[in-house]
């Protein structure tokens, strides 16, 4: 009798697990229409992709019914954030923070830096489209900033680099030898770079920066870590 009462509470209690995880799953693959978006601070935003890199790193990306996302976005978007980060094959955002159709703005370009067109792109996304939060998202061992630090010169390539400059200036003796095989050094200018990059788009944005001092948007850096699949966040 008791083991028969042990094994129905048992369960009971590994059903209403489930029944928990499949009720997570339906609210996590329901798309974002404008109200839930409204309804979405910019810290909700944040942590929403926070637990998503934490289930993404844990093996336990949510699967949802894409083509039921595409028809469910297709008359209209209203995604909770904007990411800007690198061209890096190995750090897709939406994979990372395991967002999917409708869910996020991404621009990419090669070391997760700034300019007018992406400035742009991102004052869509916020003021136009009413994203909440805006991620800069670097990784280690990224070839731009490698390339930076070895002061490659090489066609456009050239010019984009200059973009790194802020970061490189962050740079000290301390930090020993400009090589980009000196992998601590890398990284203290990719994380430079992350956090200036965040720090540059209120001063070169003032529709930005109004949202942001209105507390309509959170902007916010993170390097990502391409040998765990984590993401840390710097601000
Ligand atoms: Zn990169």
């Amino acid at each position: 009798m008791l083991t028969r009462r042990l094994f129905c509470g048992c369960l009971a209690g590994g059903l209403s697990l489930a029944a928990t995880a499949v009720h997570a799953q339906t609210q996590e693959c329901a798309v974002f229409t404008p109200d839930r978006q409204k309804s979405t601070a910019p810290d909700d935003s944040i942590a929403r992709l926070k637990a998503g890199n934490e289930r993404f790193v844990a093996g336990k990306s949510i699967n949802c019914d894409l083509m039921a996302q595409v028809k469910q976005t297709a008359s209209g978007q209203a995604p909770h954030a904007a990411i800007v980060g690198c061209i890096d094959s190995r750090v897709p955002p939406e994979l990372v923070f395991d967002q999917r159709i409708g869910d996020v703005f991404c621009a990419r370009v090669a070391g997760n830096i700034l300019n007018l067109d992406i400035i742009g792109s991102l004052e869509y996304s916020t003021k136009v489209a009413g994203a909440k939060s805006i991620v800069i998202l670097g990784h280690n061992s990224c070839g731009a900033i490698k390339s930076a630090v070895d002061n490659v010169k090489l066609g456009n390539i050239t010019a984009l680099l200059k973009n790194f400059q802020p970061a490189l200036a962050t740079l000290t003796k301390a930090d020993g030898l400009r090589d980009a095989h000196n992998d601590a050094l890398v990284q203290k200018v990719a994380e430079a770079n992350a956090k200036l990059t965040a720090a540059s788009l209120v001063k070169r944005s003032p529709i930005i920066k109004a949202l942001v001092d209105a507390k309509q948007v959170k902007i916010v850096a993170a390097m990502h870590d391409i040998t765990t699949g984590k993401v840390t966040w710097l601000s």
